[in-house]
């Protein structure tokens, strides 16, 4: 696909990729939605309402030209896909070009922000190479995996409120902590500042009380993904989290990246799941349960310290999204969940520092000769992502970085 915009040819952000983000520009600061192409943000609302509103009865104009991407995704999937549709003719045919131009506007020169009103937001645990290595971490003398994890995708409630977008200060939380050996609990900033390497899925299309979407019906609701980072305090975790799991260790922040990647520029990417036949998921947790082939790369203070392999999930989106209605629970537009630490086989694989320096006991060596066991005040993660896109292109999906503040 070639578009008449300035775009080198390869540009992970070539038109096989329009994401859609939340930007502003100028003093007004007004916010609406973008499609990123190239090193521009097209003003699509803008484009929209020229004439001949591409929504075929929603006015894709209006849904737009809100400061979130919330009214579009309501719309649901078949809207989703008309306006792929239709991104995709404005991009490559250059009779739009005269018209589009005075709605383009450099990257560099407009102000991103949260993509989504988060509505729910849940995390699962659905790699086995990252649970298992928790299970070493943290339960030496047990079984690594829980009886349950290969029946059912583990999954925790998280803090909507908490999710910010990508360039967001991540403040040093502070809690409770008290180590095997330590006679009572102590408070204070967090010693055991963690990342987590992840996917989150945007959901779209709500539905009601009491009702539950198959697999294959999940996919329908998928509007798109995102790179997330789950920050991490283990050491209140650690401390917290029996019986009912991660509280204060996780709710203090959670970035995800500025751009959303639409499900359907990940159609090239779509894998199987490397194999759920010993034991064979209940019925409920069949279907079309596609894995998807991303391959990620987590950057501390600007060095490469980890690539994970997306494609070696265990269990699927769209069965976590089966799960997660299972009993009846409703979804609501602009619900995320995070697919868990994406955690490969090899070292190099690992999305948390809990895994690469095994709970701080083998330090990673930076560049500036410092080493970490943990994050300090003033580090920075950055996490790119990139699938393969049709006819050998590359789909981007952007990034999320983020800087850690002292605790106040
Ligand atoms: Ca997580």
């Amino acid at each position: 696909m070639n578009t008449w915009l300035d775009v080198p040819p390869n540009h992970p952000f070539g038109p096989q990729t329009l994401p859609y983000g939340v930007f502003s520009t100028g003093p007004d600061g007004r916010r609406r939605a973008g499609v990123r192409v190239g090193d521009h943000v097209i003003d699509v609302s803008a484009v929209a309402a020229l004439g001949g509103d591409p929504g075929d009865g929603p006015s894709l104009a209006a849904a737009w030209a809100n400061p979130t991407l919330n009214p579009f995704i309501a719309l649901g999937s078949e809207v989703w896909r008309i306006a792929r549709e239709w991104l995709t003719e404005i991009v490559t045919n250059d009779v739009h070009r005269e018209a589009m131009l005075p709605h383009l506007y450099p990257l560099e020169a407009v102000s991103l922000h949260l993509p989504i009103e988060v509505a729910d937001y849940v995390d699962f645990y659905a790699s086995e190479h990252h649970a298992s290595n928790v299970g070493k971490v943290f339960r030496p003398d047990n079984a690594a995996l829980p009886p349950n994890w290969k029946h059912l995708p583990i999954g925790y409630h998280g803090r909507a409120g908490t999710v910010v977008v990508s360039g967001t200060d991540v403040v040093r939380p502070s809690g409770q902590r008290k180590g095997p050996n330590d006679p009572q609990p102590v408070f204070g900033p967090s010693i055991r500042l963690d990342i987590e390497a992840e996917l989150g899925y945007v959901v779209g299309g709500a539905t009601e009380l009491g009702t539950r979407l198959s697999v294959d019906e999940a996919a329908d609701h998928l509007f798109g993904v995102v790179i997330l980072n789950d920050w991490s305090a283990r050491d209140l975790q650690a401390w917290e989290y029996v019986p009912l799991g991660p509280f204060l260790g996780k709710s203090f922040a959670t970035s995800i990246s500025a751009w959303v990647t639409p499900l359907a520029a990940l159609d090239a990417a779509r894998v199987p799941l490397p194999g759920q036949t010993d034991p064979l998921p209940l019925p409920y947790l069949r279907g079309d349960a596609f894995g998807l082939d991303v391959h990620v790369e987590v950057s501390l203070n600007g060095a490469v310290i980890s690539r994970p392999e997306h494609a070696a999930m265990y269990w699927s989106p769209a069965q976590m999204l089966a799960h997660l209605t299972v009993n009846g629970a409703s979804t609501r537009t602009g619900d995320l969940f995070g697919s868990g630490t994406i955690s490969g086989p090899t070292k190099g694989s690992r999305g948390s520092l809990l895994e690469l320096t095994w709970n701080g006991t083998e330090p990673l060596e930076l560049a500036d000769g410092s080493r970490r066991g943990f994050l300090e005040d003033g580090d920075t993660v950055t996490m790119t992502a990139w699938a393969p896109g049709p006819a050998g292109s590359r789909v981007g999906l952007g990034e999320v970085t983020g800087t850690v503040r002292a605790s106040p």
